[in-house]
């Protein structure tokens, strides 16, 4: 497999020499741990190949913790969504664990905390709070209530949960060092009190909701996690992660981790995956799917999970795509070129080829007499192993617009009065005799002969042309919708320009055209079937085109095609 050629990366290297040193008696868990206020876009992809990678590779276990702590952005519809994604990204997780599930712990450790005078209920405004932050040179300034007594504390941090606070009037704050030179340090927010929104999950029962950093080493604690992986945004909280573990681990804390008083779980990280022409951010794509700047998550030209799915990308092109761009310790942007580049090559060697015709213009092949016949011709040019279909041929045809010249010089390769031999896609050989025109001088039919002796697969289809083109039978044609998309946005980063991210939209991110294909595509007339919430639909390369993809927009009446890609691959250059 590729995978066992590749040099390891810089966190399996930890994780061999872990197992080297027989830490954590050889058992390796993971976790992906999402908050479940949007859907999981490709960045996410990123961690979850390294998570559950890791897992694979060292025979442990990948658990998928929802990280539920804010319930104002949270929804069961972000919860399902993430898992369908995760399921269709091909990956297994053991246990599915919420951080909400350990609210009681987390509120007991932080009664115990203010017990031990560790922790102070702060009624300053957030904006006070930050501007005695200091910076990273400058010491903060201890807040007016840090030194609380302990009563005084529990009482208010009662009340807090009880309701009797208002939303924004209280927090709750480790007490540790307003001078130290990591920031975090500086007392962080540790519990806040949301009351405006219940929980997914626990309603109204509590008030109070614990803060990312007093949640997240809990959790992967109380779980026994060994490798904590994340991006390198959050290096800077990893002193703060082992700190208050330490406060919530040996003998004082027996039975809060299964595996005893030494045992701690280690965050790693790796760079953030960023890629050209797009942003990565929930936040962002939740205003566009708000704001219907976008068709909704799922939007063909959006970076999510379920968005690149309905462009067309296929699980395998996106793993392989992680596999490509790899981990290491510097942050960078990724060219959107090399993300096509995968799904392009996945689907060279596996979509069916179809004719289409996009500007079309009828042909007419004057001297045919026959009521029309089937040619058989391969899925993939060369590739037999891959299945044949099934095409219509006869009389009258579509044909591309720009195939025929009425008045053409030698370099003209394809159809004009009296020009040379053409072989029509994978049939026969025709030459134009000539054309009709409207009162506007626009052409609407175009006249040719046949080879009757020149049929691709008999003795004469060895006969060379110099040009090949597309056709659509008339009778059997089918019409389609193709929607065709390119960027999301206009400008290579989005996220690095000043001002609003939404003046940068590409406005040519959708064209919606009528296009005909051959008959063989009837097949794909229906409402797609749904597994595992997913709909199950076809690729294929329309000839000269791109690839696409079948859209679960499509019906018995509507045929739906949302283009993937363009044949034109500009990364290789
Ligand atoms: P966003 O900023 O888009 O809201 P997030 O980091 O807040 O993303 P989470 O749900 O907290 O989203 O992320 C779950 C996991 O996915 C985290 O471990 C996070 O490090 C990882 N992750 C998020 N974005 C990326 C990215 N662009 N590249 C790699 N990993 C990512
Ligand atoms: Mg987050």
């Amino acid at each position: 497999m590729e995978n066992e050629e590749k040099s390891l990366n810089f966190i399996e290297q930890i994780v061999e020499q872990d197992l080297a040193e027989g830490k954590n008696d050889g058992r390796i868990q993971t976790r992906f741990p999402p908050e479940p206020n949007g859907y999981l876009h490709i960045g996410h992809v990123k961690a979850i190949c390294m998570d559950f990678g890791i897992a694979e590779r060292y025979n442990g276990v990948c658990n998928l913790r929802f990280d539920d702590t804010n319930p104002a952005k949270e929804d069961t519809e972000y919860v399902d969504s993430i898992e369908r994604d995760i399921a269709w990204l091909g990956f297994k997780w053991g246990q599915i664990y919420y951080a909400s599930d350990y609210f009681d712990k987390l509120y007991d450790l932080a009664i115990r905390f203010i017990k031990e005078g560790k922790a102070y209920v702060d009624e300053q405004t957030a904006e006070q709070i930050a501007e005695q932050k200091g910076t990273p040179t400058e010491p903060g300034v201890n807040s007016p209530y840090r030194d609380r007594p302990v009563e005084e504390n529990l009482r208010l941090f009662q009340a807090m949960q009880n309701g009797e606070i208002e939303e924004g009037k209280m927090v709750l704050r480790a007490k540790i060092d307003m001078a130290n030179p990591n920031m975090h340090f500086r007392d962080p927010i540790i519990y806040r009190i949301i009351t405006s929104h219940p929980h997914h999950r626990t309603g109204r029962k509590w008030n109070v909701y614990p803060m990312y950093d007093f949640a997240h080493g809990q959790s992967d604690y109380f779980e026994g996690v060994t490798h904590s992986i994340c991006t390198l945004e959050f290096v800077v909280h990893r002193p703060l992660y082992d700190w208050f573990i330490d406060q919530f681990s040996g003998e004082n804390f027996a039975g809060l981790s299964p595996y005893g008083p030494d045992y701690r779980p280690k965050q790693r990280e790796f760079n953030r995956l960023n890629i050209t022409y797009t942003v990565m951010s929930k936040r962002k794509m939740l205003q566009l799917v708000q704001e219907g700047l976008v068709a909704g998550w799922d939007d063909p030209r959006m970076p999510t999970v379920c968005g690149l799915r309905r462009r067309g990308y296929t699980a395998r092109a996106i793993r392989n795509f992680m596999d490509r761009i790899g981990y290491t310790k510097v942050e960078g942007m990724i060219d959107q070129g090399l993300l096509e580049h995968t799904i392009r090559e996945d689907l060279k060697e596996t979509a069916p080829r179809v004719c289409a015709i996009f500007d079309p213009v009828k042909l007419v092949i004057t001297n045919y007499e026959g009521e029309g016949e089937t040619i058989i011709a391969e899925n993939i040019d060369g590739h037999e192993e891959l299945g044949t279909r099934e095409m219509k041929f006869g009389r009258e045809l579509w044909i591309e617009r720009g195939d025929f010249l009425e008045q053409a010089d030698n370099k003209f390769y394809r159809l004009s009065p009296g020009g040379r031999e053409v072989r029509l896609k994978a049939s026969y050989i025709i030459q134009a005799t000539g054309c009709e025109k409207d009162a506007d001088g626009k052409i609407t039919t175009v006249y040719a002969t046949y080879d009757p002796n020149s049929k691709s697969g008999t003795e004469g289809g060895n006969r060379k042309t110099k040009a090949t083109i597309n056709w659509v039978e008339c009778q059997s044609a089918i019409e389609a919708e193709a929607r065709l998309y390119d960027r999301l946005f206009a400008c290579e980063n989005p996220s690095a320009e000043e001002g609003d991210f939404r003046d940068l939209l590409n406005p040519d991110s959708l064209k919606v055209v009528t296009c005909l294909v051959e008959g063989s595509l009837a097949k794909e007339m229906h409402q797609p079937e749904y597994k595992n919430g997913v709909a199950q639909v076809n690729h294929y390369q329309l000839l000269k085109q791109g690839y696409f993809v079948v859209d679960e927009d499509t019906t018995e009446h509507k045929l739906v095609l949302n283009r993937t890609c363009s044949l034109k691959d500009n990364y290789l250059k």
